[in-house]
């Protein structure tokens, strides 16, 4: 095989709790433009995955890569800028900004911008008007135009996820990290995210990981489908490999008729919060 740079990949990652391996090994390969499920039963260390990528945990061996240059060992605005965005399970919007001013900040966030600084100073050449205009766009694709003004801390949970997915659209991320992105949202509304995954990889090429429950979206969606179980990787294939490996099947996709809905997720302190 020819030695290429992969586009994104970890090696070994590994995180304990205590005695607690919730992380236990794990390593991947994420291809550029691609879509890639990751899923598995609650508890097995997705959400980990993600907390660890984008530096929101320290890791405590193993390696992690983005084009070439170690994310590991930085913070999250450093991982950030580097152009790897996500969302998280557990949303944080920022509560006492209204809902459009929440995706206008995120705009702050971005490849070659400090995270802190003047918060509504434009970036590059886009003026403010310019970053009103994208967020906007952004807030009628998820069916949030109508609550722009509303602060964020009057949304529901499913219009909370739709505002964090804005978000991070927002930031233009070459790699996008969904922690559950349509739990608790409103069917169509979900679809519609999930169109617009696609229409962002088709037009912009923009890569994601989607940490998914509902298997209908992770078959229509994914070309790839990464399973965990106990912090490990136990399969790694196509959505068709996947529904009809024996491993999966017994250790998830048998025993998960009915998700319990979003797992208690113990949530680290990021520069995100309110
Ligand atoms: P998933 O997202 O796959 O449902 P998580 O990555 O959230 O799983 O959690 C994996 C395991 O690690 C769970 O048993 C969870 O309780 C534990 N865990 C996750 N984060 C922490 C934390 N910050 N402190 C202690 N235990 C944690
Ligand atoms: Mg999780």
């Amino acid at each position: 095989m020819m030695s290429s740079t992969p586009f994104f990949h970890v090696e070994g990652l590994e995180k304990r709790f205590g005695g607690f391996r919730a992380v236990a090994g794990t390593s991947f390969k994420i291809e550029d433009g691609s879509i890639t499920a990751l899923i598995g039963p609650n508890g097995a260390g997705k959400t980990t995955v993600f907390n660890l990528i984008s530096a929101f945990l320290t890791l405590d061996s193993g390696l992690i890569e983005f084009r070439g240059s170690r994310v590991d060992g930085r913070r999250p605005h450093q991982v950030s800028r580097l152009g790897i965005g996500r969302t998280f399970q557990t949303t944080r919007v920022l509560r006492k900004l209204s809902v459009l001013d929440n995706v206008c900040v995120a705009a702050q966030n971005q490849p070659g911008e400090r995270l802190r600084g003047a918060m509504f100073r434009p970036r590059y050449q886009r003026s403010e008007a310019d970053v009103n205009r994208r967020a906007l766009e952004l807030l009628d694709l998820v069916g949030l135009s109508a609550m722009a003004r509303e602060y964020a801390a009057t949304l529901s949970g499913g219009q909370r996820k739709l505002l964090e997915f804005a978000r991070v659209m927002m930031q233009e991320p070459s790699l996008v990290l969904l922690d559950e992105p349509t739990a608790g949202v409103l069917p169509t509304l979900g679809q519609t995210l999930i169109e617009h995954v696609k229409t962002q990889r088709r037009d912009r090429g923009t890569t994601f990981m989607i940490i998914e429950h509902n298997m209908d979206v992770v078959m229509s969606v994914s070309d790839r489908v990464i399973v965990m179980n106990e912090g490990m990787v136990i399969a790694d294939g196509t959505p068709g490999e996947i529904q009809v490996n024996e491993m999966v099947i017994e250790a998830y996709l048998g025993t998960h008729h009915a998700p319990a809905g979003p797992a208690r997720e113990p949530v680290p302190s990021g520069p995100d919060d309110d």
